[in-house]
């Protein structure tokens, strides 16, 4: 038997899965080597992702709470904004993350080469760095961490500054006064809160009937009422025909039964219609690695490829494309190459869209459940109805359980309302402690706060609510 702990893992990328990866290993007592070609770990999440993007988010909502103060008798002059110095904060948030990750690796020791990596064989890399030096490398196992990137729609591909991707939205070198955001996900429209905020006029092009088709439409409602407000237009069922440059900003012409505008010209385009798999490595078919159709590498349960010396983790193995799921399978893959008997089996990965409201959700969604013809039992606890929702003026919020209707075992939770991030981390490990209704209902939760709205959910289950009325039949 090999001796786990002389192993040398290389992991190629510094994302949250690599990173995750690489330091828990170090903390195992295997020899690591880290390849990523930024100056510090961080990848696509910290550099221009996750980070930056709720830096903006934070600004945008406090902007938007300036404007909203008027209805609680406090006016502030409009808001004016340094776009440079605005600029300046978000990076040196990502500064401070991305070096801090730099310390905590010099910390425990893990090498980190600043370069690219290619495959020579399922144990040899030839890794590029930055001054132009190649070296060939073996290890006695590799994990793939190297993640994804925008996905690209030919005909909307103009090479001009004009066209954005997340990645230069973030970069936010100027606020255009017209901003046309093809796709309604998730990238789509917290970034398009960010630029609404900031003044632009944002009009959101979504092909399919409604925003962010993963969520359940309940949750989605309440956001999509805000943004109607915020955003110059929502246009579902619909996609962009064609792209122009012309001298004062992009011609679009868009397609659908329910178009009403067929032509117009926005000063930039945001294209946010979903990310791919970084999967093309250089000699990746030099190993036994397989990939899918959709370019997903292909694992098993311990996050291993179809070569045993080679395991993958993160956006690149596939959906859903989060950080927190990248970093969760990084600490799997490598506790398996320890040795350990693990499996990457969770009951629930929690999905937050950080727009204002939020929403958040883990587990079984209704549509889910209709599409599996799947028995379920919902509670929903309308805001309305929260004291800490009205002390917030935000009682658009919702907090809905969906329950086993024999066993009465949470099978998911979906919320929308502000701080729904925060909030569904309960439901979370409700679902990893196979919590049951009482148990959810019997858990005293502090008032006023908007998690009670958790536990109220539990109760409209029983019917035993005190806060909503429902007559006796
Ligand atoms: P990545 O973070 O993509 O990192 C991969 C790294 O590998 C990169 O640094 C890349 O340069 C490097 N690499 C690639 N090829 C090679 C090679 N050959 N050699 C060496 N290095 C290589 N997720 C959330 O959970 N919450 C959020 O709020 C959130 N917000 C997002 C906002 C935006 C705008 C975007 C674009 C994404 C967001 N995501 C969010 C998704 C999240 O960023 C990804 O799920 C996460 O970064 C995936 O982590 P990863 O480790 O798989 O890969
Ligand atoms: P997405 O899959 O969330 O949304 C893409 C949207 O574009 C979909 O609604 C899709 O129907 C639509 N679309 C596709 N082609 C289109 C076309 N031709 N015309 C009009 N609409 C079209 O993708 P995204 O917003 O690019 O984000 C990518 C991924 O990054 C997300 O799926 C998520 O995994 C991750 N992400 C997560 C967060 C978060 O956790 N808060 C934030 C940003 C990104």
């Amino acid at each position: 038997m090999t001796d786990t702990l002389n192993l040398h893992v290389a992991v190629i990328g510094g994302g949250p899965g690599g990173y995750a990866a690489a330091f828990l290993a170090a903390d195992l007592g295997l020899k690591v080597t880290l390849i990523d070609p930024e100056v510090n770990p961080g990848g696509v999440c910290l550099y221009r992702g996750c980070i930056p993007s709720k830096a903006l988010l934070h600004v945008a909502k406090l902007i938007d709470e300036t404007h909203q103060a008027k209805n609680w008798g406090v006016e502030y002059a409009d808001p004016t904004v340094d776009l440079s110095r605005l600029r300046s904060w978000k990076e040196g948030v990502i500064k401070k993350l991305t070096g801090g990750l730099g310390q905590l690796s010099k910390q425990r020791k893990v090498e980190y080469i600043q370069g690219r990596a290619a495959f020579d064989n399922s144990t040899t890399l030839r890794v590029s760095r930055g001054n132009g030096s190649t070296d060939s490398l073996s290890f006695d196992r590799i994990i793939i961490a190297t993640g994804s990137r925008p996905a690209i729609i030919p005909s909307l591909k103009l090479e001009t500054p004009r066209v954005m991707d997340s990645t230069s939205a973030l970069d936010l070198s100027d606020v255009p006064a017209t901003l046309l955001v093809v796709g309604g996900g998730y990238i789509g429209l917290e970034l398009g809160t960010v630029y609404a905020a900031l003044g632009s006029k944002v009009s959101v092009v979504e092909m399919l009937p409604g925003l962010l088709p993963g969520a359940d439409r309940d949750l989605v409602l309440p956001l999509h009422k805000r943004l109607e407000k915020m955003f110059a237009s929502i246009m579902l069922n619909t996609t962009v025909a064609s792209v122009k440059q012309e001298a004062n900003g992009i011609r679009v012409t868009f397609d659908g039964a329910d178009v009403k505008e067929r032509e117009k010209v926005f000063d930039k385009v945001l294209v946010s219609v979903g990310r791919k798999p970084n999967s093309e490595i250089p000699g990746l078919e030099k190993t036994k690695v397989k990939v899918g159709q959709r370019g997903f590498i292909q694992v098993n349960k311990q996050l291993q490829t179809d070569d045993p010396a080679i395991y993958a983790i993160g956006d690149v193995v596939g959906e859903p494309m989060l950080a927190h799921k990248a970093s969760h399978e990084g600490r799997t893959a490598v506790e398996a190459i320890a040795g350990h008997k693990v499996a990457f089996e969770p009951n629930a990965i929690p999905a937050v869209v950080f727009t204002d409201p939020e929403i958040a959700w883990c587990g079984l969604t209704e549509t889910q459940a209709q599409k599996d013809n799947r028995q379920i039992k919902v509670a929903k606890f309308p805001w309305g109805a929260s004291g800490r929702a009205l002390t917030l003026d935000r009682t658009e919020g919702m907090t809905k359980i969906i329950f086993d209707p024999e066993s009465e075992r949470v099978l998911g939770v979906g919320i929308v309302g502000v701080g729904a991030g925060e909030l569904i981390a309960e439901g979370v490990l409700a679902m990893e402690m196979a919590a049951t209704a009482t148990d959810v209902e019997l858990t005293i939760h502090p008032h006023p706060t908007l998690s009670e709205t958790t536990m109220n959910a539990a109760e409209v289950f029983f019917g035993t609510s005190t806060d909503v009325y429902r007559p006796k039949r």
